[in-house]
C-alpha cells in the first residue's frame, strides 16, 4: 500500500552508526531507524542474544509464566521508580495501554465517560485512540474517532489546569515530556513538574509518553528522572530492544491494580525473543554508561550546531536534549533529505519546517562532526535557493 514516500534507497547491513547500500556505498545513521537503534547497527550484544534466544524459545504466549518478561519488567520498574509493566509490541498500543488504563481508573472511582488532557501538536500513534488523543483533525479522514479527549496548548500548564477545572469527567493528562514528531518541542524548565501537581490538585492521572524520549535518547533512561517527576503511568518503545519489535505500559500499583485478567492483552507482547533482546539492550546501556555518553556528545552536537548554523538567516533555532535534536527553518525543508542523503548522511524532516537528528547513542565526537559539517555544507545554500 502506498503509505509511505520512501527515498531512493534501502541498506543491505549496518554497524555502528553505518549503513551500506547494495553497492557499498557507506551512510551516516543520524536517525536511527526512528530512534529505535539506540545501540547502533548490529550491535554484538543484542545479536548475540536474538540469536540464543531464537535457538532456545522464541513464543509461548502470556497463557503462561514467562521469565525473560519478568525479569524485564523487575529492571524497568527499577529503571524507572514505576511498580509494574504491560508489554506490547509497539509505540502506539503502549498508548492505547495507558488510555485503557486510565479509563478504567476513572470508572473504579465512579467517573463515567472519562475524559483525557493531551497537547496540541502531539503525536501519540496510528491507532484509533492514539490518533484520537493526538490529532482530532484525523476525524476528516479516520472518522468516527474514539471521543473523550480534549486538547491544551503546547507549554501551558495552566490551560492543562483549566481543563481539568472546567472538564469534571477529567482523569488524565497525557504528554510527550519532549514532543518529537512535532517538531522536537522542548517546553519550559519546570513544565512536567507543574503538570504533576496540577493533576494532584484534581486527582487526574499524568502519563509520560516516552516512545521516543526514552531508552537514554535524552541523556537519561527517561526524561521525566531528569525532570524528577514521577508520572503515574508511562510508555516506552522504540529503542527498548534496538529494533525488535516490544512496547510497554508501565504504571504505578494502585494504577496498574484496574486492569484484572482478561481486561487487556497482547499475543506477542514481551515473549522470550523481543524480552530477551530488550534485557540485552538494558545491559549495555547500563555497562556502557550510555545514557551520560548521549548527554555529552548530544550537548557537543548542538554547540557545533549552533556554531555552524546559529547565525544564518533562515535558521530559526537548535534545540533538544541529549541526541534529540531539532533545527527548525523558517521555510518547509522536506526536500533536505535527499539533499542529505546524496551526502551519505541519514536525517529525517518533521512538522515540515524541522530536521530533526536522532543518532544512536553510541555516536563519538568525529561522527558528530560530520553531521555538523554535512549541514553546514547543505543548509545555507538550501535556504539561499528556497528565498
Ligand atoms: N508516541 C510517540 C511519542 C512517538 O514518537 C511514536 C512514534 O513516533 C509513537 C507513540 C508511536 O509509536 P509506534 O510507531 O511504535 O506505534
Amino acid at each position: 500500500m502506498r503509505n509511505y514516500a520512501r527515498l531512493e534507497v534501502g541498506f543491505e547491513r549496518g554497524e555502528g552508526v553505518w549503513l551500506w547500500d547494495a553497492g557499498g556505498r557507506r551512510y551516516l545513521d543520524a536517525i536511527s531507524g526512528l530512534a529505535v537503534c539506540g545501540l547502533g547497527h548490529a550491535h554484538p550484544a543484542v545479536a548475540r542474544a536474538v540469536a540464543e534466544q531464537s535457538a532456545r524459545l522464541v513464543h509461548t504466549s502470556n497463557l503462561y509464566q514467562v521469565d525473560l518478561q519478568a525479569r524485564l519488567a523487575d529492571r524497568l520498574a527499577a529503571i524507572s521508580g514505576l511498580d509494574r509493566v504491560f508489554f506490547c509490541n509497539s509505540g502506539t498500543e503502549a498508548v492505547e495501554a495507558a488510555i485503557k488504563l486510565a479509563r478504567a481508573w476513572a470508572r473504579n472511582r465512579g467517573r463515567g465517560a472519562p475524559v483525557i488532557v493531551t497537547v496540541e501538536g502531539a503525536f501519540h500513534g496510528r491507532t484509533l485512540g492514539s490518533l484520537a488523543a493526538a490529532d482530532p483533525g484525523a476525524e476528516k479522514i479516520f472518522g468516527p474517532l474514539p471521543a473523550g479527549f480534549v486538547q491544551a496548548p503546547f507549554n501551558d500548564a495552566a490551560a492543562v489546569e483549566r481543563l481539568l477545572e472546567e472538564t469534571p469527567q477529567a482523569c488524565a493528562v497525557l504528554v510527550e515530556p519532549i514532543q518529537g514528531e512535532g517538531g522536537v518541542r522542548v517546553p519550559g524548565a519546570g513544565y512536567l513538574a507543574a503538570l504533576r501537581e496540577t493533576c494532584n490538585r484534581h486527582e487526574a492521572l499524568l502519563i509520560f509518553d516516552e516512545v521516543q524520549t526514552g531508552v537514554g535518547r535524552t541523556g537519561a533512561w527517561y526524561r521525566c528522572l531528569d525532570e524528577h517527576v514521577r508520572p503515574d503511568a508511562l510508555t516506552t518503545a522504540k529503542a527498548l530492544a534496538n529494533g525488535v519489535p516490544i512496547g510497554a505500559c508501565l504504571a504505578t500499583a494502585d494504577v496498574a491494580e484496574c486492569f484484572q485478567p482478561g481486561m487487556h492483552g497482547s499475543t506477542f507482547g514481551g515473549n522470550p525473543l523481543a524480552s530477551a533482546a530488550a534485557l540485552a539492550v538494558l545491559n549495555v546501556i547500563e555497562s556502557e554508561n550510555l545514557c551520560a555518553r548521549a548527554a555529552e556528545t548530544g550537548a557537543y552536537l548542538q554547540e557545533q550546531l549552533r556554531a555552524a548554523l546559529g547565525n544564518i538567516a533562515g535558521v530559526v533555532e537548535v534545540r533538544g536534549r541529549g541526541l534529540m535534536i531539532g533545527i527548525e527553518l523558517d521555510r518547509p525543508c522536506a526536500a533536505l533529505a535527499a539533499q542529505a542523503l546524496d551526502k551519505d548522511l541519514l536525517i529525517n524532516i518533521t512538522a515540515e519546517r524541522v530536521i530533526r537528528l536522532l543518532p544512536p547513542l553510541v555516536l563519538n565526537y568525529e561522527q558528530a562532526d560530520i553531521i555538523v559539517a554535512t549541514l553546514a555544507e547543505l543548509v545555507p545554500p538550501f535556504i539561499a535557493e528556497n528565498d
